[in-house]
């Protein structure tokens, strides 16, 4: 089976995109597997122009949106944040992103820790001042939606409703729900 893991690497920002580019023009195999119209679009794009990376997104999704992938793209950047590892303060930021996109189970995170990432990811505040993503509550925030993953508590379906928002399955005990900040 062909190895897809480059695009997935893509999708959470952990390969570059003139590498992603590279892996296109190399893997003609991809056209089997996406189709000939996608392949196509991938291959004539133009990866230096503004915004070609929001396009590779968009078309990826199209084709490596499903449940698993969802699943795998959550944890990698939830077990970040619980790992302190380099790239916490990405992960934690992109946790907002995700929380508005729909994932409200990750309210807590997000909206107490991840908006403070957000910002600093955005500029708007220097990057330095982040320290949202090395807090204890964080960590916790993370541990907890990691756990809810795993337990199968949180259930993603790997679509997105009518108003683009992405749906999952709540299935957490109610005091699980509660807001806690
Ligand atoms: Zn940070």
């Amino acid at each position: 089976m062909l190895d897809l893991l480059p695009a997935h690497l893509y999708l959470v920002g952990e390969l570059p995109l003139g590498e992603f580019e590279q892996w296109v023009y190399v893997t003609p195999e991809l056209e089997g597997e996406w189709g000939e119209l996608l392949y196509f679009e991938l291959l004539s794009l133009d990866y230096r122009q503004k915004g070609a990376g929001h396009d590779v997104c968009k078309l990826l999704k199209s084709v490596v949106g499903g449940p698993d992938i969802e699943l795998w793209r959550l944890r990698r950047y939830l077990s970040a944040i619980v790992e302190q590892g380099p790239r916490r303060c990405t992960a934690l930021a992109t946790m907002y992103d995700e929380y508005c996109g729909g994932y409200y189970f990750l309210d807590n995170l997000a909206l107490a820790y991840g908006v403070r990432a957000w910002e600093c990811q955005q500029g708007s505040l220097p990057e330095d001042t982040c320290h949202a993503c090395a807090e204890v509550g964080a960590v916790d925030e993370a541990r907890r939606a990691l756990e809810w993953l795993n337990e199968g508590d949180i259930v993603l379906v790997g679509q997105a409703d009518e108003l683009d928002r992405v749906r999952f399955e709540d299935r957490r005990p109610a005091p699980e729900k509660l807001p806690r900040t």
